[in-house]
């Protein structure tokens, strides 16, 4: 059993619980759709791979729109994959269900990991 937050009222419940007893909002398997558009400022950095709840997702080429499907609530950590390596801190952050979300990867040297998550209006 873990603890999530409870996406209402931010208290931290069961993973398992079916409602939340604080203030009632239903938990169980409410699926949710996540779409983010993965863009680099780097030539070299070929794909950008999606771990949700620390399950890796998919891995999406440059470029592309990911499109992510995931109960709630859902941690999204985003990394790059440059040329054959891979690594770096993930970018990380809460998926609201409706909103698209912009990967970029910032920096063009190679001796920095940096991946922005920000918000977005298209798509
Ligand atoms: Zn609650």
């Amino acid at each position: 059993m873990a603890l999530v937050k409870c996406p209402d009222c931010g208290k931290q419940i069961s993973n398992q619980a079916v409602s939340c007893p604080n203030c009632g909002c239903p938990m169980a398997s409410r699926p949710t759709t996540v779409k983010i558009r993965c863009l680099s400022d780097n030539r070299h950095v070929k794909r950008m791979v999606f771990k949700i709840n620390g399950r890796t997702a998919t891995e999406t080429p440059i470029g592309s729109v990911a499109t992510i499907t995931a109960n709630q609530p859902t941690t999204v950590d985003v990394t790059i994959v440059l040329g054959i390596i891979g690594g770096g801190s993930p970018a990380r952050f809460t998926a609201v269900p409706g909103k698209c979300y912009e990967a970029r990867y910032c920096k063009p040297g190679l001796a920095f990991w940096e991946t922005q998550v920000r918000e977005v209006s298209f798509v």
